[in-house]
């Protein structure tokens, strides 16, 4: 495949998964309640299946946990990922210790290299777009 080919894919496939389950924008709902914390932390949220079937949505943030006005939020059937680190890695923790089978993340800030290699175990590609690396950004030019 040429890369516009696999770029093209690629943007297929996130439509595709955000179309599916909503994960691409549901981040960004979370982030409304303060200006300060869509500018310095990050929202992932994660659509996923227990062992029942049931569908559980994730919502985990850059910070230890959701603040108030965030938890407030949250509709039935989603939950709050606590924890330190990386947003996209405190949600799949969550989904990790709780069995939670994902079908899709996506955050409200772009993907970073480590978190993408955490996703990827999972077998799954991120929802949202990646933060790509300097040295990839320079050879594009
Ligand atoms: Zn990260």
């Amino acid at each position: 495949m040429t890369t516009t080919a696999v770029e093209a894919s690629t943007a297929a496939y996130v439509e595709e998964a955000a179309v599916q389950v909503g994960a691409e924008r549901e981040p960004q709902r979370y982030m409304q309640p303060f200006r300060a914390t869509q500018t310095r932390t990050t929202i992932a949220v994660a659509d996923a299946v227990d062992e029942q079937g049931n569908q559980i949505r994730v919502v985990g943030s850059s910070e230890p946990r959701l603040r108030a006005a965030q938890r407030a939020m949250l509709k039935p059937g989603e939950v709050e990922a606590k924890g330190n680190g990386h947003a996209e890695v405190t949600v799949l923790d969550h989904l990790r210790v709780n069995n939670l089978s994902i079908r899709s993340i996506g955050a409200s800030r772009p993907v970073c290299a480590n978190c993408n290699v955490a996703i990827e175990s999972f077998g799954i590609k991120a929802a949202t777009p990646l933060k790509l690396p300097k040295e990839y950004l320079f050879i594009k030019k």
